[in-house]
């Protein structure tokens, strides 16, 4: 979600125009838990990252829908107004980064970009290779081995067909260097 006030924290945030996000509002409602932020799974992650978590806890809250339709939830921290973040500057990783995100599959974690979010179609592919390489640089290299392992099925439910390849991201093992896709 978009710029709410200035940044508490020097934390890497996708500079998504707040003008896109209030005609656009797709984010932080939730017709699928799995597509939440990754904090209001902490319970299912026992040793799960700072970066990736919340100042409080996270859970999602249901929202009135018709009989007929699909159950709805949102962010707790979504504001009043339904476009801030209450948590902006500390908000989780996962929500700082979008339209990137990432993802495991086919046996490697990977930052890829959602073409359904308006701003991955505003900015080039080098654009948001530059923020992959420093989320890679100045967050993701500092988990460890344990924390990046603890995230690995929460990153494989992420992931759907049409996401875009940006960085590959090393093995927990290896050097934390990414290799770039084209
Ligand atoms: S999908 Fe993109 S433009 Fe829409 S609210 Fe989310 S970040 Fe903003
Ligand atoms: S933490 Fe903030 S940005 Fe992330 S889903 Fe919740 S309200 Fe949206």
């Amino acid at each position: 979600m978009e710029k709410e006030a200035a940044p508490s924290l020097s934390r890497i945030i996708l500079p998504v125009p707040r003008e896109l996000c209030a005609s656009c509002r797709m984010c932080c409602r939730f017709t699928d838990p799995d597509r939440a932020p990754w904090a209001s799974r902490a319970d299912r992650a026992p040793d799960f990252p700072e970066i990736f978590s919340a100042p409080r806890p996270l859970p999602l809250l249901p929202l009135p829908v018709a009989p007929s339709d699909p159950p709805l939830w949102s962010c707790s921290a979504l504001g009043s107004d339904g476009l801030g973040c209450d948590l902006w500057g500390g908000h989780p990783a996962d929500c700082r980064i979008y339209p990137l995100l990432v993802v495991f599959r086919e046996g490697a974690f990977r930052i890829v970009l959602d073409p359904d979010c308006p701003f991955s179609s505003r900015e080039g592919l080098s654009f948001f290779r530059h923020h992959a390489e420093r989320f890679l640089a100045e967050e993701w290299s500092l988990l460890t081995s344990d924390q990046i392992r603890a995230v690995r099925s929460v990153a494989e439910r992420e992931d759907r067909p049409h996401f875009q390849e940006i960085l590959l991201l090393p093995p927990p093992s290896a050097p934390r260097r990414g290799s770039p896709l084209s």
